[in-house]
């Protein structure tokens, strides 16, 4: 059997996640957020009191990790040793350790097969930093999806706000550039656009305009 598989990478705070959540539900596809998969790690190493930035400490917690993806009602659901964290890793202390552990080699290839036989087993939308320059680089349609800074903080503080954690503009705006930064200059798979994708900037577009935007650009590629 064929599956179809859509590669959404970009910086954070993009709307990567709610557009290809709502683009895998009019597709009848699955949803993967591949950087839920990596705040799940990030927050085993927390729970550990270890350095996420330090190799030493994070490599000897993958062994034996027990990470497990699940849906509810459409919504991806992780689960770190058979506990639900799908709200703990969204906290904005475990974003930065996010970004710490996946700079860690180990931790990417560790998660590398993961991620793939979730694409061979069915057509999914799959979001993250490079799923289109390493994690599917045969996807059949890629986009590269950003907004400037200043956009995507406003949306982050209220998403944050929503779920009731007190933040402010500055720090959010200040935490995006580091850890665009980080994301874009690390050494193994670092944030770029892939040679085939097709750019989206949603800095101007509202949530409906961006996934009209998306979903012409997923029909011109694979049909309607
Ligand atoms: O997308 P989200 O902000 O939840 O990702 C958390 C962190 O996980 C990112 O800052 C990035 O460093 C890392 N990540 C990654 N590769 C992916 C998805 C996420 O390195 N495919």
């Amino acid at each position: 059997m064929n599956f179809t598989s859509i590669a959404i990478d970009g910086p954070a705070g993009a709307g990567k996640s709610t557009l290809a959540r709502k683009l895998a539900e009019k597709l009848g596809y699955i949803y993967v957020d591949t950087g839920a998969i990596y705040r799940t790690v990030a927050l085993k190493v927390l729970w550990e009191k270890a350095d996420p930035a330090d190799p030493a400490q994070v490599v000897p917690l993958l062994e034996g990790l027990e990470i497990h993806m699940g849906y509810e009602d459409g919504a991806q659901k992780m689960y770190l040793e058979g506990e639900d964290v799908s709200g703990a890793i969204r906290r904005h202390k475990v974003s930065g350790a996010a970004s710490q552990v996946s700079a860690i080699p180990e931790v990417r290839s560790f998660l590398l097969e993961f991620q793939r036989k979730l694409a061979r087993e069915s057509s999914v939308v799959m979001d993250g930093r490079d799923i289109g320059t390493v994690v599917l680089p045969n996807a059949d349609v890629k986009i590269f999806l950003t907004a400037a800074p200043e956009a995507r903080a406003r949306r982050r503080l209220l998403e944050l706000e929503q779920r009731g954690e007190t933040a402010d503009f500055d720090t959010i705006l200040r935490d995006i550039k580091e850890r665009d930064y980080q994301d874009e200059h690390r050494p193994i798979a670092p944030l770029k656009q892939a040679a085939d994708a097709v750019l989206l900037d949603t800095t101007d577009l509202d949530l409906g305009q961006s996934m009209s935007r998306l979903l012409a650009l997923v029909k011109e590629k694979i049909g309607p």
